[in-house]
């Protein structure tokens, strides 16, 4: 095949992603924005609407599949707590705090 040429890009998707040598470092998205919101834009993976649609699909198969399970309540939320936590800490690039909140998270039980 030929090498292909990377399209012409307009709008850069400004999220942020992780290095994947676990060091916590991030680079720019390599993605072409698509979606424009409030002024920035985001690519399909990125874009925080969709994002938003998505975990609160996620949710709710969590909850379903939780309650078919009969998973104990105080736990899934110290967890998803911890969790929500983590995921901000991740996104300051906090990857060796957001290892630990989870770990701390699991530890407890
Ligand atoms: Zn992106």
């Amino acid at each position: 095949m030929a090498k292909q040429k990377p399209p012409k890009v307009e709008h850069r998707c400004e999220a942020r992603v992780p290095e994947p040598d676990g060091w916590g470092r991030s680079r720019s998205c390599p993605n072409r924005g698509k979606f424009e919101r409030n002024g920035k834009w985001y690519c399909g993976i990125h874009d925080p609407v969709r994002k938003a649609e998505k975990e609160k699909q996620r949710d709710l198969e969590y909850n379903a599949e939780s309650k078919r399970r009969g998973w104990n309540i105080g736990r899934q939320d110290r967890f998803k707590t911890a969790m929500k936590n983590a995921l901000s800490l991740l996104e300051n690039e906090k990857r060796i705090d957001a290892r630990l909140a989870l770990a701390r998270a699991l530890e407890t039980d």
